[in-house]
């Protein structure tokens, strides 16, 4: 078996791709142009002709690599077939790792891209050494990926981990993406913290630089680090939200590490500070330690986690 694997990340704009060594070193990094005319059809054919490409650069054969890993926005099951297609790529449900085979004949890997980038954070990032690992992308939405013991969970449908969509709020009256209302994503999500500054900044009229300028994520935060009251309270809504929700989740997986990333996570470990009362609270005893560690690889935690597929040998089939 070779000893270098490809990582690849399809997103809806670029596709991010990687080669890796065994030691789990990235050897070099580049991206191409995600091309999603004509039902995205070209984006494997483009994706196997950059490999290639970087392959004869590189003075690599087939034989010298351990496979590709491949991750996409869309549900994988655990023998790489997409289940119910990528609809941000055009894509309908067809078998990807069979697919890239017609083109570069190693063995391949697919998964769905929030579970590569957990994958990635496990094996070279914030859970660097767990065995078990959540991570918790606070971003747009609430994003999760679940590793137990050293596998993805993916479940019957590749629906595993959504755990943006846990309920958490009875008396909600707005509707979440997902059609349900209450949910966990609704609160804890980027756009979840400015509906929660919202709300609180409707309910009086005490004072708090979060009144003039954009309200964001970032800018609760940064309120909070100044000292401003309001910002406090809207972050100690946010952390009660999420807190209970990650409890809920600990109680069922029982992770060594939540992990976490996303737009939010840059307010940096304040955010553990809001999240851990509610945890604490909520979490079933032996499950009340568990850490919390923010990610480390950034957009590079899904092509870290394609190749870990392959090289650390995650397959979750
Ligand atoms: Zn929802």
């Amino acid at each position: 078996m070779g000893k270098y694997a490809f990582g690849v990340d399809v997103g809806g704009t670029t596709v991010k791709l990687g080669l890796f060594d065994e030691d789990g070193r990235v050897l070099d990094k580049w991206e191409i142009p995600t091309v999603k005319e004509n039902d995205g059809e070209s984006i494997l054919p483009d994706v196997a002709e950059s490999l290639q490409a970087k392959m004869k650069e590189r003075g690599l054969g087939e034989a010298d690599l351990a496979g590709i890993g491949i991750g996409v926005p869309g549900a994988v099951d655990g023998s790489g077939m997409l289940v119910g297609g990528a609809v941000n790529l055009g894509w309908k449900p067809f078998h990807i790792s069979k697919a890239l085979n017609a083109y570069i004949n190693v063995p391949v890997k697919a998964a769905n891209d929030a579970n590569a980038a957990a994958f990635g954070e496990l094996w070279q990032g914030g859970g660097k050494g767990c065995r078990s690992m959540v991570t918790v992308t606070l971003g747009t939405g609430v994003g999760g990926g679940i590793i137990v013991d050293g596998r993805i969970l993916t479940g019957a449908k590749g629906a595993a981990g959504e755990i943006g969509h846990i309920h958490i709020d009875d008396e909600e009256t707005e509707v979440c993406s997902c059609g349900s209302r209450g949910c966990l994503e609704q609160y804890g999500s980027a756009t979840g913290v400015v509906r929660l500054a919202k709300r609180r900044l409707a309910e009086d009229q005490k004072p708090s630089v979060l009144r003039e300028g954009e309200l964001s994520a970032k800018a609760v935060f940064d309120a909070v680090k100044a000292g401003d009251d309001v910002a406090q309270e809207i972050a100690e809504r946010f952390g009660a939200y999420l807190g209970k929700g990650l409890a809920a989740v600990a109680n069922v997986v029982n992770p060594e590490k939540f992990v976490i990333g996303g737009g939010v996570s840059k307010a940096g470990e304040v955010l553990f500070d809001f999240i851990k009362p509610a945890f604490r609270k909520y979490a079933f005893p032996p499950c009340r330690e568990t850490g919390f560690a923010l990610a480390t690889l950034g957009n590079d935690a899904g092509i870290y986690g394609a190749a870990g597929l392959i090289l650390l040998g995650g397959s979750d089939d």
